[in-house]
């Protein structure tokens, strides 16, 4: 109203003009492509050296209401509206006071008024820098972000802001001599110059995107570890793409999607979600047409998803992970906004997943082949190369403190030769295997169980004392001796059970006191062996003595 009152309108027999001004406007913040709001300011701008402040002011809003509806504004984002309303009503408002004050006038001629043309050029000025102060303000304020003025984004507004410039002024003159005509000369290449920029934006955006993904899979390639390789994964692709929930399924042989991390607003949850079919939810349905799908709210996929979503999922990503035409698992990351995701993150989130599915391979493939290289084949227990390598981490340990005491059990089978002989060696393997299976089950973590050799294990127990140890090998020895070792064999065609009694002879040696490096306590050990159980009659545990 004051606005009006001050500064009315100069329509003097124009007011069809400014329905076509306002028509363009409409139209031009109605369309998707136009970025950054440069083609509404350039009519803006026009409107206000010819029609005046008010007018500009009503356009102004007009545009910003078209503008949030087109972006599909949600319900709790809905402040924005009145937010951006006040927010472009200032920018207005206070540069049409600065171009007044400066001198300026609505409908200035020109080319018979020069002396106005560097108001006119201030008015832009004054409008863009208002409008950029204030924007990061407001997102201080609201957000606590803070905006770097380095910004690519407000570099690419600047830039395009200057562009505008020119054409603008060309524009209002134009106006003023051929009148409505000049917004289609001018208006048409210009918004065609619009979503030209928009176009480049947009590939150098996903150039940016794709330059970070070929990023991201050289780091996930030097994680040799499953687990480090998927929090990478996921880490690097919320920094990306927005993510509040992000879940990574196996498949299994059943065709069941189990979940194999699951993180839920930055936390690492357990793998408990109950699993799903193929076929069934958005990873059923993917898994089934190994196909990626997006989806931009509830309303679009509450009627298929049968999984673990939380309630306040809104937008959603899901993806197969493939390598070599096999599909590996399901990748879901879902926000909480609406329309959190475009295609073209849709595309990079594909790509990455391709390069994660090489990662998880190669980092798989590394942990089978070391669990191979440190475990024997036949009984599953830990190898030589293995113990020896723990056993000089411990002396390690032994020497810097942070260990006292570490003791060492050896056991050999007594007569296996014998055993070989009567039952074959196949049976010879199945004793050995039933035999290291009662270990593990009596040491659990009490120690480190490993073969040794050929019917010789170890047990390597850490913070046990010499007494303990021996306590230890004495248990170990009557679960040997105690109970018959069950051989399944066929004998002509039947099958039957044969029962066999074995014994074992076993050394026990401790550190620091019977010695002082690894190979001095295996040494001491095999000695206490066969000497003291061996020689003594085997079936027997036997210490070091000096
Ligand atoms: P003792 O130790 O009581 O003196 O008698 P032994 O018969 O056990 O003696 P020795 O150490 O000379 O023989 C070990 C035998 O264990 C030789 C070999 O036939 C058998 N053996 C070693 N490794 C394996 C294996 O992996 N599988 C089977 N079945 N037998 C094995
Ligand atoms: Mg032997
Ligand atoms: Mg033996």
């Amino acid at each position: 109203m004051l606005t009006y009152h001050f500064y009315p309108p100069d329509l003097s027999g124009q007011g069809i003009s400014l329905f076509a001004f306002f028509i363009l406007m409409f139209l031009v913040s109605s369309m998707p492509m136009v970025v950054n709001n440069t083609p509404i300011f350039l009519i803006q701008w026009v409107v206000f050296l010819t029609f005046g402040l008010l007018a500009e002011i009503i356009m102004v809003q007009v545009g910003v209401l078209v503008l949030l509806i087109r972006l599909k504004v949600q319900k709790d984002q809905m402040f924005r509206l009145p937010l951006n309303s006040l927010l472009f009503f200032t920018v207005s408002l206070f540069s049409g006071l600065a171009y007044f004050a400066m001198g300026g006038k609505t409908g200035i001629d020109l080319i018979a008024e020069p002396q106005y043309f560097w108001v006119a050029a201030a008015y832009p000025v004054i409008h863009f820098t208002l409008n950029q102060i204030l924007i990061s303000v407001i997102q201080a304020a609201l957000y606590g972000r803070r905006v770097s003025f380095l910004e690519k984004d407000l570099i690419w507004e600047t830039v395009t802001s200057l562009i505008t410039f020119p054409i603008g002024l060309i524009l209002y003159i134009l106006y003023a001599e051929v009148g409505i005509l000049a917004l289609l000369i001018v208006g048409v290449p210009f918004v065609s110059l619009s979503i030209i920029l928009h176009l480049y934006y947009s590939s150098e955006k996903v150039i940016d995107y794709l330059q970070k993904a070929s990023e991201i899979s050289h780091k996930m390639a030097e994680h040799l570890d499953v687990n480090e390789v998927m929090e990478l994964f996921i880490l690097k692709l919320s920094e990306m793409v927005p993510v509040d929930y992000a879940y990574i399924l196996d498949i299994k042989d059943n065709g069941e999607l189990h979940s194999l991390y699951r993180k839920e607003h930055e936390l690492i949850k357990p793998n408990d979600l109950i699993p799903t079919n193929k076929n069934e939810g958005i990873s059923g349905l993917v898994l089934a047409t190994r196909k990626s799908v997006l989806f931009h709210s509830k309303k679009k996929w509450k009627n298929i998803a049968k999984e673990f979503l939380p309630e306040d999922a809104e937008s959603i990503i899901c993806v197969p992970i493939v390598r070599s035409n096999e599909i590996l698992g399901i990748l879901l990351l879902s926000s909480t906004k609406k329309s959190a995701y475009e295609k073209s993150q849709l595309m990079i989130v594909d790509i990455l997943c391709s390069h994660f599915a090489i990662a998880i391979e190669n980092a798989r493939h590394y942990e089978e082949t070391k669990a191979k290289s440190e475990r024997c084949a036949l009984t599953k227990l830990f190898n030589y190369r293995y113990i020896e390598e723990k056993l000089n981490e411990e002396f390690s340990r032994l020497q810097n403190g942070s260990r006292h005491l570490l003791s060492l059990i050896i056991l050999d089978i007594d007569h296996f030769k014998k055993v070989n002989d009567t039952y074959g060696h196949q049976s010879g393997n199945e004793i050995l295997c039933e035999l290291a299976d009662r270990l593990i089950n009596l040491i659990d973590t009490a120690g480190i169980a490993a073969r040794y050799g050929g019917e010789e294990f170890i047990v390597l127990m850490p913070d046990t004392s010499k007494e303990d140890a021996i306590g230890w090998a004495e248990l170990i020895r009557q679960i040997i001796a105690n109970r018959p070792f069950i051989l399944k064999q066929t004998i002509d065609g039947r099958s039957c059970s044969t029962k066999v009694y074995i014994t074992a002879s076993i050394g026990v040696a401790a550190a620091p006191e019977d010695a002082d490096d690894s190979l001095a306590l295996i040494r001491h050990a095999d000695r206490a062996l066969y000497v003291g159980a061996k020689q003594a009659g085997r079936n027997k545990v036997a210490e070091y003595v000096k």
